[in-house]
Order: structure tokens, then sequence, then C-alpha cells
């Protein structure tokens, strides 16, 4: 379950390059991504801060996320 939305759907992302230390794993809803091997506040949904967990109606009205800006390709 994703600890931010309570989603029920999680995507593995990536696997440690020792096998079996950790994963990477991200919620398709809300996009939130962690690794298995940080604190609980970060992995499990009852101990996630509850003034960031997110619901559906939250993720609906969430803005847009900002494009990242061009380079700066100029000499200082
Ligand atoms: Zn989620």
């Amino acid at each position: 379950m994703c600890p931010r939305c309570a989603h029920g759907t999680i995507e593995h992302i990536f696997s440690s390059p020792v096998p079996g230390v950790w994963e990477v794993l991200g919620c398709g809803r809300c996009l939130y991504m962690w690794r298995t091997s940080e604190p609980a506040r970060r992995t499990r949904r009852e101990a996630y801060p509850e003034e960031f967990m997110m619901t559906p109606e939250d993720i609906d009205a969430a803005p847009e996320v900002p494009a990242v800006p061009p380079l700066v390709t100029a000499a200082r």
C-alpha cells in the first residue's frame, strides 16, 4: 500500500545493485517513490506523517508540477 495515498497498486522501480538489500517502489497514482530501507515514517502508511497524506481528491486538485527550466549556458 502506498504510504502517502493508500493506493493498493505499487510498482517495482529498481533493485539494489547488491541483490536483496533494498528495492525502490513507486505509486502510480500519487507518484510517491520510496526505498524499502528508509524508515517507517517514509515507507509505512500507518507511520507516514498525517499532514503529508493525500486523498484522491487532493491528487486531482494538485497543481501541475513545474517544468524544469532550460539550462543556463552563458559563460560567467
Ligand atoms: Zn500514492
